[in-house]
């Protein structure tokens, strides 16, 4: 794209600062049903849920904790059962052996300096071993505590083509999201561009035409 087209549609978009306040609220009217799919009825549910959903789809994850956490609901049960168990539990989500030594790993030290409990500070959740800033942000967002912006492919491609980013590396992205959306919806606006990207601005082919935003995007087909 040449270089004076990039500056002219960024003219015609207007700065981020002041596009950020009217895309979270349409995006808020058209994903209302925007949320995590990963279902778990209790913070260590949730942990592990996040934990195993590395490298595979949500969908997946549900099959496979529906039948888990009824069998494992506290710390304890992970580490009471042969480490084999555990991983034929897990088998179906891949990377099983890796996931098998996160989870027990983040068992032990939940038993040893938690009281058994899921932290709630981000500091406290990349203690855990195979807990790394997504996973974390993930579970702190979700247990209402939002102290960062998850970032995944989709909140890192949307923020690009909104124009709310140069960057590409996530970490510099989430900063970058940081200064700009308000702090209250820290936790929602991941789900909103998360949602957005598989309905509507998705990696191939973005339908435009059909989006909300194409007024507010600088990389609007239309
Ligand atoms: S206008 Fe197009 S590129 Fe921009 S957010 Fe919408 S679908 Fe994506």
């Amino acid at each position: 794209m040449a270089r004076s087209y990039v500056r002219e549609t960024r003219r015609r978009v207007g700065p981020k600062r002041d596009r950020i306040r009217p895309i979270i609220a349409r995006l808020k009217a058209e994903h209302a049903d925007a949320a995590i799919a990963l279902r778990f009825r209790s913070p260590l549910e949730l942990l592990v849920s996040v934990m195993l959903s590395a490298q595979t789809t949500d969908v997946n994850v549900n099959r496979v904790t529906e039948r888990l956490f009824q069998k494992y609901s506290r710390p304890e049960d992970y580490l009471a059962v042969p480490v084999e168990e555990l991983e034929r539990d897990i088998y179906q989500t891949g990377f099983f052996r890796q996931k098998t030594k996160s989870i027990r790993g983040t068992m032990k030290i939940l038993l040893e300096d938690f009281d058994g409990q899921v932290p709630r500070r981000l500091d406290d959740l990349l203690r855990l071993p195979g807990v790394a800033r997504k996973t974390a942000n993930v579970v702190a967002a979700e247990l209402g505590e939002p102290q960062g912006i998850v970032v995944d492919t989709h909140v890192r491609r949307l923020s690009q083509r909104l124009g709310l980013t140069r960057q590409d590396d996530p970490v510099k992205i989430e900063r970058d999201l940081q200064r700009i959306v308000p702090r209250e919806d820290w936790g929602i606006v991941p789900h909103l561009l998360i949602w957005h990207g598989r309905r509507v601005c998705v990696a191939r082919t973005p339908q435009c035409a059909d989006c909300v935003l194409n007024d507010l995007c600088p990389s609007s087909r239309v």
